[in-house]
């Protein structure tokens, strides 16, 4: 993966590991570390989830339109999206539907797809509201995979 992460600007790699990480701005994770009251997403139709905001929420249905048509057969698939070996099999035949694990490598045209539908949300961006200031990599934490941790955005906390 750090391959995929030197291959993207900073502000994308950024994004992508907080996919990765399960460390985002949204209210399913904001709720875990007491940052937002409710782990509910503002359409009402259940948690907001990372699976619900990229493949699921009907806000943000037409922001969605190009990352589908990217990501065809495997659109609903999380690991398959961030660039990871999926292990997904076709239903017909029974054979990994991205080939083996050995020969596995994520596609990254997917992987820009999915920052391009994040970065169109606007939901990972700071959010420009009164309240208590704190460091992104508070809520980030340490990302293992790479350098990408020192992050410097600032995220605002209501
Ligand atoms: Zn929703």
């Amino acid at each position: 993966m750090t391959l995929v992460y030197n291959a993207l600007p900073r502000e994308e790699a950024r994004i992508l590991s907080q996919l990765r990480t399960g460390h985002t701005a949204l209210n399913e994770c904001l709720a875990r570390i007491r940052a937002e009251q409710s782990a509910s997403c503002a359409c009402r139709m259940g948690a907001e989830l990372i699976q619900h905001f990229l493949f699921y929420c009907p806000k943000w249905r037409s922001e969605r339109t190009q990352l589908r048509e990217t990501m065809g057969d495997g659109w609903g698939d999380l690991t398959y999206a961030l660039g990871g070996w999926s292990g997904r099999r076709d239903g017909r035949n029974g054979c990994f539907v991205v080939g083996p694990r050995e020969r596995w490598k994520p596609y990254l045209k997917i992987i820009k797809a999915i920052i391009q539908y994040v970065i169109k949300t606007g939901r990972f961006q700071p959010k420009a509201t009164v309240g208590e200031e704190i460091e992104v990599a508070d809520v980030v934490g340490v990302v293992e995979e790479t350098e990408i941790g020192k992050v410097t955005g600032r995220v605002k906390m209501t």
